[in-house]
């Protein structure tokens, strides 16, 4: 039973957003920045974000040239410039609103191997001529040159193409950075406060309802519990980390098979992840657990591209939940008079959060 104090003081918002990952809390910064006078609740499942947000590999990327040429194949050369521009124009954003030391935000260069002796050179001069009105430099280059200072496997790895646009961050900065903006602007932040059920009013969490005028959903890949008809795809990304090693070389983001595998260093660490494609559909899950076989395939593809005089010692292994769909384009619209969707930010949402969020608040205006 509700005192009149607390119906007075905590029940109704301008606004209510469900759930805290990057895209909640970026639409709660933008609702904030269009007019600071609404009040604005969000309610994150997770005793902290929980979702995607907190479990990812922290690459500051907008897609390498082999994922690019695949998009472009499938979406056509202005739809793949599109999704390029929206993540590129979401990292500068976050950068600004959070700023680069706050967020670890370091500019090593990102790089995708080359495993194929038939690559052609003229690849990436016709997409660096493609994505020049969008970066105003020249995107890629050829960085063969780097394989042996990394310690990469000469006879599998044959090129290495470089872009020094690419960064990477610390997820857990960044999230810790996104909250403490929330907060000074006056945000209210639920933890621990599963959305059951969205009602013609508001929300119903632990059985109160909350209401607002609008509501805007940001539950990426577990939406579905709570819109069942949105059309998303839940997608697990696997991880892993090993104990620090001695002399690391390795410096910067790093890509093969389309953005499918990944890895990067942290400090002195290796992190890999990826590997959903050896089981896509055991992986269209949102439950957070390990798939033994990826991660057994993770650390066998860095033992082979790596190989190195001491063994690699797994630290720390993860699996997170990304939302998918038929395409690679967000989802953002609003939905009825008083509900706008924000989510499918796929595997790139590091970058897409920002401005999806941005977008979100804008519609809830209209
Ligand atoms: C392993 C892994 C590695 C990745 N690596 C990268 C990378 O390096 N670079 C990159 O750009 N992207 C990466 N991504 C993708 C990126 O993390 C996501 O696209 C992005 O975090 C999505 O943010 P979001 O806020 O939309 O969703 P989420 O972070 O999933 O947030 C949704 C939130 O909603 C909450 N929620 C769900 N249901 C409810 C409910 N009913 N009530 C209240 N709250 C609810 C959840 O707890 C969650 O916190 C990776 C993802 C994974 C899993």
């Amino acid at each position: 039973m509700l005192s009149f104090w607390e119906k007075e003081s905590f029940i109704s918002y301008d606004i209510i957003i469900i759930g805290g990952g990057i895209t909640g809390l970026s639409a709660a910064i933008s609702v904030k920045d269009i007019n600071p006078k609404l009040t604005v609740a969000i309610f994150e499942a997770g005793i902290f974000p929980s979702g995607a947000s907190t479990k990812n590999a922290g690459f500051a990327c907008f897609g390498s040239l082999s994922e690019l040429n695949s998009d472009e194949k499938i979406l056509g050369t202005d739809k793949m410039l599109s999704l390029v521009e929206n993540r590129w124009k979401g990292l500068e954003l976050l950068r600004k609103r959070l700023g680069d030391k706050q967020i670890e935000f370091q500019k090593f260069g990102g790089y995708e191997l080359v495993f194929n002796t038939n690559f052609q050179d003229e690849e990436i001069q016709i997409m660096n001529k493609k994505l020049k009105p969008i970066f105003g430099q020249e995107v890629y280059f050829n960085a063969p040159n780097l394989i042996k200072k990394f310690q990469f496997n000469q006879e599998i790895v044959k090129n290495l193409i470089f872009t020094p646009l690419e960064g990477q961050l610390h997820t857990g900065s960044m999230m810790q950075e996104l909250i403490k903006k929330v907060t000074r602007l006056g945000i209210v932040l639920f933890t621990n406060s599963k959305v059951e059920t969205i009602t013609s009013n508001g929300v119903i969490v632990n059985n109160i309802e909350f209401k607002s005028a609008q509501t805007i959903v940001c539950t990426n890949a577990f939406t579905k519990n709570i819109l069942p008809d949105v059309d998303i795809i839940p997608g697990r990304g696997q991880v892993c980390i090993t104990k620090p090693i001695k002399q690391l070389k390795l410096k910067g983001t790093f890509h093969f098979d389309e953005g499918y595998y990944y890895f990067r260093n942290v400090g002195n660490r290796i992190l890999i992840g990826g590997g959903r494609n050896l089981d896509f559909k055991k992986e269209q899950t949102t439950k957070i657990e390990l798939n033994n076989k990826i991660q057994h395939d993770l650390v066998s593809k860095l033992k082979t591209i790596m190989p190195s005089k001491d063994e690699y010692e797994i630290d720390h292994s993860w699996a997170g939940i990304m939302g998918f769909g038929k395409d690679k384009f967000p989802i953002v619209k609003r939905i009825d008079n008083r509900t706008v969707i924000a989510l499918k930010l796929g595997g790139i949402g590091i970058a897409l959060g920002s401005t999806v969020g941005h977008t979100a608040a804008e519609i809830t205006f209209n």
